[in-house]
């Protein structure tokens, strides 16, 4: 037997954490920072459960931010132990770690600055430096191949088809006693462009399964319809349409659609900017791992040059000041900082532009209050008229719907002994665990943060 210890991602979406204890072996899968609501982000500064240098290794499921941002922390705190995870998964984490820290210090002296903080001075979760001795720790490994951590065990590295270098984790004796454990990580999605469907016929004893979406099923795929609208009509008026998008991952599929509608025709001629340093970087990565991703990559590589990187602040200041119609894809994916936000106060005054949202836009962000129809929001201090139209589109999410998790659960060769459903609120986790329960007749658990199970292993 062994010990799972839910850290994180328990009836929330973020800060995905498991602990993983067995005959003397501490592994912990996944280090995610805590996001969103103020009672969440607070756990980010709670000390760890166990020491950190009492655990032996991490194991990262892929890049995203709810699963790594909490690595550098760990580290500060007195981690020293080995970190796998794959090759994407670290290139992407060179990226990702780094500017978080970054935005943790910032944050750090805006607040001095202000003097808002309840501590004086305010310190950041932790620092680039700390940033950089995680990355130091990343031992990069192959998909598909046991690798020993350890006291007898071994774990494996399986495609999640979620985003470049996304794994599901299996964990099993070297021995092959037992089938068993797979955490699911995040669940790609099927028959989608760039990244390869999720891996059938895994087993396994116990299983981790996301469920951001348990409740809900994505629009039918549409063939871009929805954006050859939105960007023809833009164009017919002259404007931009500028799209907050997040830096790594969902810029690959924008870019993707835009060049297939245009090789149909079904896009004017405009140009298209991608103003973003880090998504820059990260397509470099996608291109460089395209052996590991769906092949139609292969044809957006050959298009890539029609792309115009924006990598200067000038350059994007420039961007910002033109006034010709235009496809504009910056980050932060939620309007909440980075250079979209520039481009938003000057564009969201004229009815000619349009501001498109391809991602979930979280309570209390500037992405949410114009999907609700703020008529005006605040920026750098003023309130600024918003005139341009606001649209959005959801089929471009990255995580599987309720029917591709059951989908990919069909695919096991038999039940897991017990399911574990994480990373889901928990309105979306019951509608899924109904579902499981009633389709596939499973036994499913929804554990609670800091909950404690005995697990066959
Ligand atoms: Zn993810």
């Amino acid at each position: 037997m062994a010990t799972l210890t839910f850290l994180g991602a328990a009836r929330t979406v973020t800060g995905s954490k498991h602990l993983l204890e067995v005959d003397g072996l501490r592994v912990l899968i996944d280090c995610g920072l805590f996001q969103g609501l103020k009672d969440l982000r607070t756990r980010n500064w709670s000390p760890f459960a166990v020491r950190p240098e009492t655990i032996d290794c991490v194991v990262l499921t892929h890049a995203h931010i709810d699963h790594t941002g909490w690595l550098p922390r760990l580290v500060a705190q007195g981690f020293t132990g080995p970190v796998y995870c794959t090759e994407g998964t670290a290139d992407l984490c060179s990226l990702v770690l780094p500017d978080a820290a970054h935005l943790q210090e910032e944050d750090a002296r805006f607040a001095n600055k202000r003097g808002y903080s309840r501590h004086h001075p305010a310190l950041p979760l932790y620092t680039e430096a700390d940033a950089a001795e995680a990355l130091s720790r990343l031992r990069r490994s192959p998909f598909g191949r046991k690798i020993a951590i350890g006291k007898g065990f071994e774990i494996e590295f399986i495609h999640a088809g979620h985003l470049l270098g996304s794994s599901y984790v299996k964990v099993t004796r070297a021995d092959n006693s037992s089938p068993g454990i797979l955490f699911g990580g995040d669940l790609g999605r099927y028959s989608r462009p760039i990244l390869p469907d999720p891996t059938p016929g895994v087993d396994a004893d116990v299983l981790l399964v996301e469920s951001t979406y348990g409740d809900r099923v994505h629009p039918p795929e549409d063939d871009g319809a929805a954006l050859a609208r939105i960007i023809t009509e833009t164009h017919a008026r002259g404007g931009k349409v500028i799209i907050p998008a997040f830096a790594i991952g969902r810029v690959e599929e924008l870019l993707y659609w835009l060049f297939k509608l245009e090789d149909q025709g079904r896009l004017p001629q405009l140009p298209v900017y991608v103003d973003s340093p880090m998504a820059i970087k990260g397509i470099a990565f996608y291109q460089a791992h395209r052996g590991e991703l769906d092949k139609e990559l292969e044809a957006m590589r050959r298009k890539l040059p029609r792309f115009t990187a924006v990598n200067s602040g000038l350059e994007s200041k420039a961007l910002v000041e033109n006034d010709r119609p235009a496809v504009i894809i910056a980050s932060s994916g939620m309007a909440t900082g980075g250079r979209v936000v520039h481009h938003l106060f000057a564009g969201l005054p004229d009815p000619r532009n349009t501001v498109l949202f391809v991602g979930f836009q979280a309570a209390g962000t500037r992405g949410r209050q114009l999907i609700e129809g703020a008529r005006h929001v605040k920026m750098f201090g003023q309130h600024v008229p918003v005139h341009a139209r606001i649209e959005k589109i959801d089929g471009l999410s990255s995580h599987a719907d309720a029917g591709e998790i059951i989908r990919w659960l069909r695919t096991f060769r038999r039940a897991p002994k017990v399911t574990y459903l994480v990373h889901g609120e928990i309105v979306a986790q019951d509608a899924l665990r109904l579902r499981i329960e009633k389709e596939l007749g499973w036994r499913v658990e929804v554990p609670v943060h800091g909950q404690k199970v005995e697990v066959p292993l």
